[in-house]
């Protein structure tokens, strides 16, 4: 059996949704009770891959919200991880993918010190935060959606937008290793980190995303943003395709604008329907097929029998990682979301 450990996207949505995830009395409630709620499985469905193999796997909702961290209630953040990976571990789910913030705030916080979550010890090889398979569905709409719309990677210069973070450090990786692009621009606000990316690359420049955006034909966004931010569309080249992999997403805004294309990063697309309701409450457009590309990673782990941490620890992806996760995905029946 695998696991998702998932979270909502503020505190707004959480209230909205409550009802459907089975806590309708948690609806009108502020954000000190979802500090206070523990994590609860929610949902428990099957997965068939197009191999004929079926799956069952449990998704478990951690309470987390992100206005936690906005707020710098750093303490509750870390209790709502913690305690949705000893509920998973002691579920006796192989292996579970830590989605969207989780592992985000595994590693800022070095929570691989806090082993004891009350009588249960955390084994960390039964978690993953599904990074790789993320960073190669990101490189996999890159590169196609550039060939759809024309875009000559060997003429172009592709914007990573949280270029050092763990997702972000693979897609470059990847484009530097497997693509032709012509320029790599790297945006985040650490400048040490900014520059040893750029050493273990040679290549690639350094730039504030104001000065950046204008200058790119694709922009990858995969910073850890609590809130999207709201940017300028008259600055930005024309055509230009904005692949937005966050969650929450980067984006504040839509971008509603002839020859800009804004896909959803990260996200995949199953060949067979899925019995399960929490994609509805997050928001994906095919519910029932479409899923973040983190949690796919566990489901091909569990389907693979490779119940490990795959992907662990921060800027450890590399490209033959991917290539080998995106050769399960593609095996199993996971498409990345191209429209
Ligand atoms: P990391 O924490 O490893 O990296 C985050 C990156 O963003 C760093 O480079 C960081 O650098 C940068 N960053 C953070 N804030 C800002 C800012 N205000 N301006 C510019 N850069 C910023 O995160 P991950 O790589 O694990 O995750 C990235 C995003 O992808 C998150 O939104 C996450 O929720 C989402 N995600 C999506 C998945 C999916 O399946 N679709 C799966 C997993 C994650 P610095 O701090 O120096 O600025």
């Amino acid at each position: 059996m695998f696991g998702l450990i998932g979270h909502l996207t503020s505190l707004e949505h959480a209230q909205s949704v409550a009802d459907d995830l089975g806590y309708p009395e948690y609806a009108n409630q502020g954000l000190d009770f979802w500090c206070a709620a523990p994590p609860q499985i929610v949902d428990d469905f099957h997965v068939t891959s197009i191999t004929g193999q079926t799956i069952r796997g449990k998704y478990i909702e951690s309470c987390f919200l992100p206005e936690m961290l906005s707020n710098r209630w750093v303490k509750s953040a870390i209790r709502k991880v913690l305690n949705a990976m000893a509920l998973a571990q002691k579920s006796d789910i192989n292996i579970t993918a830590l989605g969207g913030f989780s592992s985000i705030i595994f590693e800022e916080f070095n929570l691989k010190d806090n082993r004891q979550v009350r009588n249960i010890e955390l084994d960390f090889g039964r978690f993953t935060t599904g990074n790789t398979h993320t960073a190669y569905v990101i490189c996999t709409q890159v590169e196609t959606l550039a060939e759809k719309m024309g875009i000559d990677l060997a003429q172009s210069t592709v914007v990573v937008c949280g270029a050092t973070g763990d997702i972000g450090s693979a897609v470059c990786r990847w484009l530097n290793e497997k693509t032709d692009t012509k320029k790599l621009i790297y945006v985040a606000r650490n400048q040490e980190r900014l520059q040893s990316l750029q050493e273990e690359l040679g290549r690639g420049k350094i730039l504030p995303l104001e000065e950046a955006l204008p200058l790119a034909d694709i922009i990858v966004w995969v910073a850890s943003m609590p809130k999207g931010v709201e940017i300028d569309v008259d600055k930005l080249k024309r055509p230009c395709i904005i692949i937005d992999g966050g969650y929450p997403k980067n984006l504040g805004t839509v971008l509603n604008a002839p020859d800009i294309s804004v896909i959803k990063g990260g996200i995949v697309e199953h060949s067979l329907d899925i019995d399960w309701k929490i994609m509805k409450i997050v928001n994906m457009d095919i519910p029932s097929r479409q899923m973040f590309a983190c949690f796919a990673e566990a489901i091909l782990l569990e389907l693979e029998g490779w119940q490990t941490n795959f992907s662990w620890g921060r800027n450890q992806i590399t490209v033959p990682k991917m290539e080998q996760i995106g050769a399960a995905s593609r095996k199993h029946g996971f498409q990345p979301l191209l429209f």
